[in-house]
């Protein structure tokens, strides 16, 4: 492809601004009306709580199915993101700089006092672009920081599938594609399932809504998480039997670390007494746990997830770095993020967290850092 053609190619045609709009009416809608657990967020400054529905998995698993029955009736393209993906890519980024700068104007004008609306201006205009200056705005009483945040994890999902299509479609369907989406069709259906677990996280309770939240969501999370499945769409691996069973393994193991130290620790916030692989909880101070994987390192969820990032991009073999780009970013995010929680979590708990780091001195991973 020449240089011409690949930037025509990032050109958005009103197809992919309707694919767009599609998907965002769809998820707005599903959400709003399909049943599902109604878990209460964060208690705001000003007494008020937010509610969060999480139906992800009952909408992502409809939306499919929908999919899926309207291309074997020849309704919809199932290869209609993948024939479109840079085009999509370059719609995605417009959509997000319009829609922050919309949020932007309207969190400006919101006389609205609540915690949760109060806008934060510091009068730089790019730093509040940037950052946000509402916590947690809302269109048409759809929350906008969670529904951007399903939006990407469920299109990361279906950008694989249609990469999965298009490579049943020109008949090179390999033993690695299938071993990427089904590595991450687990990860990601696991996500939505445990989806209550996301409205207690540091970006839904604590992180205005501004182009950083949104680009990360929209663009970010869903056009380079699945660049090995678009990289194994042009280029051929063969991986011997050993190499296979070895990436089943990474997978597993990180599935195992990661879910389960998130969950031991979500667990033992709602019940501090919760049972820890079968035993009664080890607690520093009465706030920290010290049992299970927050006994072994102090971040090993971080560790969990690095091992799954690797096991999405092994079945993409060794011989480019390309497919490699997710887990080398997640390296670099994880260290920075594990730095700063540290660093947060040592002025928050101070004794507690100095005695917590002598009785944990691993950060992710035990004997190496
Ligand atoms: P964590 O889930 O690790 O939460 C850190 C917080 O947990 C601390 O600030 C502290 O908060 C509490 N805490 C820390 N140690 C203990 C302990 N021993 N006992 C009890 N509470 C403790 O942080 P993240 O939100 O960063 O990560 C959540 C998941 O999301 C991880 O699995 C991570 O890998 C994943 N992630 C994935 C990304 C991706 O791009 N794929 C990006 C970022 C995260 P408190 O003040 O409440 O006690």
């Amino acid at each position: 492809m020449d240089f011409t053609s690949l930037l025509s190619s990032f050109i958005p045609s009103w197809a992919s601004v309707c694919l767009l709009l599609g998907f965002f009416n769809y998820l707005g809608i599903a959400g709003s009306i399909l049943p599902g657990k109604l878990v209460p967020g964060a208690i705001l400054a000003d007494g008020t709580r937010l509610h969060y529905r999480c139906n992800g998995l009952l909408s992502l698993l409809l939306l499919v199915g929908l999919l899926v029955i309207g291309g074997w009736m020849d309704f919809v393209s199932l290869t209609a993101i993948s024939d479109r993906g840079l085009e999509l890519l370059s719609t995605t980024f417009i959509f997000s700089v319009i829609v922050t700068l919309i949020l932007y104007m309207a969190g400006c004008k919101s006389n609205d006092r609540s915690a949760s609306l109060k806008p934060h201006i510091s009068g730089n205009i790019i730093d509040d672009w940037w950052f946000g200056i509402q916590l947690n705005p809302n269109f048409l009483g759809v929350d906008l920081k969670f529904f951007f945040v399903r939006a990407g994890m469920m299109g990361w999902l279906l950008i694989n599938l249609s990469v999965l299509a298009k490579s049943i479609q020109v008949a090179n369907l390999s033993q690695s594609m299938i071993l990427y989406q089904l590595f991450c069709v687990i990860y990601i259906m696991d996500y939505f399932f445990y989806e209550e677990y996301m409205t207690s996280t540091w970006d839904i309770i604590a992180e205005r809504l501004g182009f950083m939240l949104v680009f990360g969501d929209l663009v970010w999370i869903p056009f380079t998480f699945s660049i090995q499945g678009w990289w194994l769409l042009s280029n051929k691996v063969d991986l011997p039997t050993a190499a296979v069973v070895a990436n089943c393994c990474v997978f597993v193991i990180g599935y195992l670390v990661f879910r389960g130290a998130n969950k031991q620790k979500h667990d033992f916030k709602r019940n501090p007494k919760a049972l820890i692989w079968g035993q009664p909880p080890k607690v520093i101070g009465g706030k920290l746990l010290v049992s299970g994987y927050w006994g072994i390192a102090r971040h090993c969820n971080y560790l969990g997830d690095l091992l799954l990032a690797l096991s999405f991009s092994l079945p993409c073999g060794i011989s480019s770095p390309v497919p490699y780009f997710y887990p080398i970013y997640l390296l670099i995010l994880l260290i920075w993020r594990e730095r700063r929680d540290e660093a947060r979590c040592a002025e928050k708990y101070k004794d507690v967290w100095a005695e917590y780091r002598r009785a944990v001195p691993w950060r992710i991973l035990p004997y190496v850092y």
